[in-house]
């Protein structure tokens, strides 16, 4: 089975339930097979052939969305990019996955025209009435017949730590995602999602637009975070029951103001792409009465490693069981499974795992062993099999010898009532090694002597080789637009 095919499934099985939803308007099952239907006839009539390259790169909106399905239907691979890159950044994945066909918006496609590009694709402009003029006259009936291919999606990874690397996921990978992630909740067709973190990311990609439609339930989509009032007032109006974000976002709708006044539908609150700080669980509970759902993954997985039980008992601090199928364990360098709760690299084997990333040989021979997938995320696991992510391999910072794990001392600067944000990086330093760095944005301006308070707070709490030796406090930290801090970004700027 694949997701195109369920789509056809509902559009039969369910014609005239909703399917999806944006600001403009929404589509049934039966109107959004019939959009994926004729655009893949139009992929087809342009002579796509199986396994070449289509290019999408639009904020969320049905667009986006039918032209994601439509390339599953003709057979293609589709490469989601987020609208929001640089034009070296497009420059880079556009050249790696040479696609065949780019679907964009005109402010994209005038950046590309800029940029130094290898292929020569065709460029294909959804207009303000998406493609209606386009799909109008096309043929409705399916011209497309046997085109059963295994890969299904290239990803490319958020680029937090280097260049981004392209994950070749197949249509069993994302299938599986889908599947397992909508078992693990029990969602089914009733289930309202929201969508407000960018498309062209996995877990939004994944862990609400494909679940969504595995079950048969309604998504609903913003074209991109607007404001914490937008995005908890669409979950009102919508009466949403499913939500995604990673974060960043909880971080920001819970020092909304007005946070107490909206009357919420959500059965689930789910969070993961990286570490969620234990005082906006603690808050979100104490506020809404039910807790966050923190999961682990990275875009080589599809995303979903392991998630804490919807409905068992969720662990503060971890990031849950290895979901349905997938196994884990924890090596040390020489690749040997270390005991119980000790620290070393995670691996990850199961059906979720990608095929390998597009055109890397080297870091192919590299990410997999003996089957297994090395995630680069140093992690540990407890008696009961709940798994904490301790930090990513290459953020940490070596000062005198000792390994200082970054997300240790965020975690222990976000409990400070005056932080908002926070991120901690290593800078070169000739007698040590490496020193200790945090970059902070603050939840107001009026706070005096507040680097000296931050300091002598991490000193009553941390060892003293882990207490930053500088503080910075800045407007904004730097962020993918799925809403992840760059860390290297940041070591650029601040190191
Ligand atoms: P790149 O590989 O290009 O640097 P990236 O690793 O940020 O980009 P993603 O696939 O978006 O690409 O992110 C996966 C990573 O996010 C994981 O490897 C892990 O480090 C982090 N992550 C995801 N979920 C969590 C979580 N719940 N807690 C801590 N870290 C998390």
């Amino acid at each position: 089975m694949n997701l195109d095919r369920l789509l056809q499934k509902h559009a039969e099985s369910k014609p005239e339930n909703l399917a999806l939803g944006w600001e403009g308007g929404t589509y049934t099952y039966r109107e959004l097979n019939e959009k994926v239907q004729k655009l893949a006839n139009q992929f087809y009539l342009n002579e796509i052939k199986q396994g070449e390259r289509i290019a999408i790169i639009l904020e969320n909106s049905p667009e986006f969305v039918i032209s994601y399905y439509a390339s599953m239907r003709v057979g293609a691979i589709n490469v989601p990019i987020n609208p929001a890159l640089t034009s070296r950044e497009f420059e880079i994945i556009i050249n790696d996955s040479a696609p065949t066909i780019i679907v964009t918006n005109e402010a994209v496609n005038n950046i590309l025209k800029k940029t130094k590009l290898v292929c020569n694709p065709k460029y294909l402009l959804p207009t303000d009435q998406g493609f209606s003029d386009l799909l109008q006259d096309g043929p409705a009936e399916r011209l497309i017949v046997g085109v059963d291919t295994e890969d299904c999606t290239i990803l490319y990874t958020s680029g937090t730590t280097g260049l981004p690397k392209g994950a070749v996921l197949t249509h069993h990978n994302l299938f599986h995602n889908a599947k397992t992630f909508a078992e693990a909740f029990d969602l089914n067709e009733k289930d309202k999602t929201l969508i407000v973190p960018p498309l062209s990311h996995i877990a939004a990609q994944s862990n609400c637009l494909n679940t969504t439609l595995y079950c048969g339930g309604f998504s609903f989509m913003l074209s991109r975070w607007k404001s914490s009032t937008k995005t908890l007032s669409t979950m009102e109006e919508q009466r949403t029951t499913f939500f995604f974000g990673p974060p960043t976002m909880y971080t920001y709708m819970l020092n909304d103001p007005e946070i107490n006044r909206y009357q919420l539908k959500l059965r689930f609150a789910y969070t993961g792409a990286s570490p969620l700080p234990e005082h906006i669980f603690e808050k979100w509970t104490e506020i809404f009465g039910f807790e966050i759902v923190e999961g682990y993954g990275l875009t080589e997985c599809s995303p979903v490693v392991s998630v804490n039980p919807p409905h068992g008992r969720k662990k503060l601090g971890s990031v849950g069981l290895p979901i349905h199928d997938v196994n884990v364990k924890i090596v040390n360098d020489l690749l040997e499974e270390v005991p119980i709760g000790e620290s070393g690299e995670l691996l990850v084997q199961g059906p979720n795992v990608m095929k390998g990333y597009y055109n890397r040989t080297e870091e192919n021979n590299y990410a997999f062993v003996e089957g297994w997938f090395r995630t680069g995320d140093i992690a540990k696991l407890d008696k009961e099999g709940y798994l904490y992510i301790v930090d990513r391999k290459k953020d940490m910072i070596i000062r005198s010898g000792f390994n200082v794990y970054p997300r240790e001392i965020e975690e222990i600067l976000y409990q400070h009532p005056a932080v908002l944000e926070v991120a901690v990086i290593g800078y070169p330093d000739e007698e040590r090694g490496e020193m200790v760095k945090a970059v902070l944005t603050l939840k107001s301006e009026h706070f005096v002597n507040i680097i000296e308070e931050l300091k002598a707070f991490c000193k009553e709490r941390l060892a003293t080789y882990k207490v930053p030796s500088k503080f910075e406090i800045v407007k904004e930290l730097p962020k993918t637009s799925s809403g992840k801090i760059v860390k290297g970004k940041l070591r650029e700027l601040y190191a």
